[in-house]
């Protein structure tokens, strides 16, 4: 299919897109990479009057450390944190989540800010920066405004964004260099989309993450005292005990795979 009748508008300066998008009459969509965009659109699941082509906008794809966080820009490619762009511990774990999305061709366009603004229950970096933990930063017609990754994702497709807002970058925290970190994911064969996955960071704070959830991915506290206390191992059944009190709305096979997914991320963070 097609996608039905639209403007689009190639934004120069990211001033311009937020007025642009402040001022839109009817639906309006920014665009990233349109890996996401572009099909649904395709498939008429998204039929915007106006597209915000964010493609010449400058400031959106660096990638820079500050002492103690490093900044990715929202426009920055799945490939080029693949490619090992982002430095250091952290980025060795990104790199590791970038390589399971989709394939090389998609990766190429898909932005990692693109990625957490659609929301998608089952997409990567949703799960995977909210076990990194850090923030998001967002600009809109009362300016920039700082949003914590604890609780930006809602729910299925929504963020803490505000409608007027364009999601610009990432602050996320530098891993030291002994820092452990697992990711796990649950897909019918590799680059698919997640039906569950486990995400466990050690930096900082220790962070542990049930994604690819109906919902928003969410951490599990239970988890994360143990590993802060220097638990190195939590059992398929003791994962599932402890999801099972949460109202995660699985069933039975759903808890099975999430219990998977975080007890091989926490296995994966000591291998
Ligand atoms: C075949 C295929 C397989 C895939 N497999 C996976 C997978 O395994 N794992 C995974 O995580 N993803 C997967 N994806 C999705 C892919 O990673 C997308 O790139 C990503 O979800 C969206 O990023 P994008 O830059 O393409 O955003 P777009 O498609 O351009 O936009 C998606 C949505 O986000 C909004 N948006 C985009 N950028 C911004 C911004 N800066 N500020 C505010 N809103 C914005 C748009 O308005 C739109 O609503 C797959 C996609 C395809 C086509």
């Amino acid at each position: 299919m097609k996608p039905a009748k639209f403007e689009h508008q190639r934004m120069a300066s990211l001033d311009e897109a937020v007025k642009a998008l402040g001022n839109a009459e009817g639906e309006t969509r920014v665009l990233g990479g349109g890996q996401s965009l572009g099909p649904m659109m395709n498939l008429r699941l998204a039929q915007p009057d106006v597209v915000l082509d964010l493609s010449k906008v400058e400031g959106l794809d660096g990638i820079e450390e500050t002492g103690n966080a490093i900044r990715v820009g929202a426009r920055v490619s799945h490939a080029r944190i693949e490619d090992g762009e982002v430095p250091g511990k952290t980025g060795d774990y990104m790199q590791f989540v970038a390589t399971g999305i989709s394939y090389r061709s998609v990766r190429n366009r898909g932005t990692i800010g693109g990625s957490v603004a659609h929301a998608d229950p089952s997409a990567d970096w949703p799960s995977a920066l909210l076990a990194l933990g850090g923030s998001v930063t967002a600009a809109g017609g009362n300016g920039i405004r700082t949003i914590s990754l604890d609780g930006f994702t809602v729910g299925p497709f929504s963020t803490g964004l505000g409608w007027d807002e364009i999601l610009t970058g990432f602050e996320l925290p530098v891993l030291g260099t002994d820092a452990n970190w697992g990711y796990y994911k649950v897909n019918r064969k590799p680059g698919e989309f997640a039906d569950a996955i486990g995400a466990v960071t050690l930096g900082v704070e220790a962070r542990a993450v049930c994604g690819a959830t109906e919902s928003a991915p969410f951490r599990v506290t239970e988890i994360e005292e143990r590993l802060a206390s220097g638990v190195q191992e939590v059992s398929i059944a003791e994962v599932r005990d402890i999801l099972d009190r949460y109202d995660a709305g699985f069933d039975d096979y759903e808890l099975q795979i999430h219990a998977v997914a975080l007890s091989r991320a926490v296995q994966g963070a000591f291998a």
